[in-house]
């Protein structure tokens, strides 16, 4: 597996992190004249942005229902018409094309080729999208899959989120991700905990604590080095597993329940 863990290598030219409330990233997907935003939590930074870059905002791709992913949307309608997409099992301020799994979203004008994956755990009804800008494999994951981490189950279960996590550990490896919030360094302060021996954790959290040093995103990550990094993505691990039998004390006999274990972990770490 080629080594992506350097910062330069994760940058995909034409999506930016639009800086939204205390640590969301409103990401825009852009081609110099039109954009598409993907959980716009607040309407303001959108529209600065688009202002600043003279930017035709022609889409808006929600996640889930949560306000700080949902809250500019009435807003930016307002003063633009984008269409608004977004998942079918979720109350949303308002909807254009209500998504479900293996639906497309296609823009052509961006070069941006998406279909949706239903991913239930942190929301019940979570969508991500998969697939190409350009030739760039990329995912919009909202509040499921976080740098070293997970979204919290507010409303699905353990078994739930696992199975989500593993239909994104099954894209290609290369595949950049963009998470909603930038918890990355916390996470890691975790995970360093749960593999305490994971070279390539410490070497990304090196790396991480440098880019956050100058003010930049850690993200995209990608999926490989979630696969090598993530502690929610490893309970087959062998190392994982048994951190989460030592900290619940508990006979943990399925990858789900190392999952839920892990879960619980996190919820009480400081
Ligand atoms: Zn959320
Ligand atoms: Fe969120």
């Amino acid at each position: 597996m080629p080594n992506l863990l350097s910062s330069a290598a994760h940058e995909v030219p034409g999506i930016s992190a639009i800086h939204a409330f205390a640590d969301n990233y409103i990401w825009m997907v852009s081609n110099g004249r039109e954009a598409v935003v993907i959980d716009p939590g607040q309407a303001e930074p959108v529209l600065e942005a688009l202002a600043m870059h003279q930017l035709k905002l022609t889409a808006i791709l929600l996640t889930h229902h949560h306000q700080d992913h949902v809250g500019g949307v009435t807003e930016l309608i307002q003063a633009t018409n984008a269409g608004v997409y977004g998942p079918a099992g979720e109350k949303l301020p308002f909807c254009d094309v209500p998504l479900k799994e293996g639906d497309q979203v296609n823009d052509e004008a961006l070069h941006l080729k998406l279909t949706v994956l239903d991913v239930p755990g942190h929301t019940a009804g979570h969508i991500a999208f998969y697939g190409h800008f350009k030739n760039t494999p990329i995912l919009f994951c909202g509040d499921t899959l976080f740098a070293a981490g997970c979204g919290r189950l507010f409303e699905g279960t353990a078994a739930q989120m696992h199975a989500s996590l593993a239909k994104l550990a099954a894209l290609p490896w290369d595949t950049r991700v963009f998470c909603a919030h930038e918890y990355t360094l916390s996470n890691m302060r975790w995970a360093c905990e749960v593999e305490p021996g994971n070279k390539e954790l410490q070497h990304w959290q090196k790396t991480a604590t440098e880019q956050r040093s100058q003010g930049i995103p850690t993200l995209p990550s990608n999926i490989g080095q979630e696969l090598a990094c993530n502690p929610f993505m490893r309970a087959r691990h062998p190392d994982v597993a048994q951190a989460a039998v030592t900290w619940s004390q508990r006979e943990l006999t399925s990858p789900v329940e190392v999952f839920a274990a892990l879960r619980e972990w996190k919820n009480n770490f400081r």
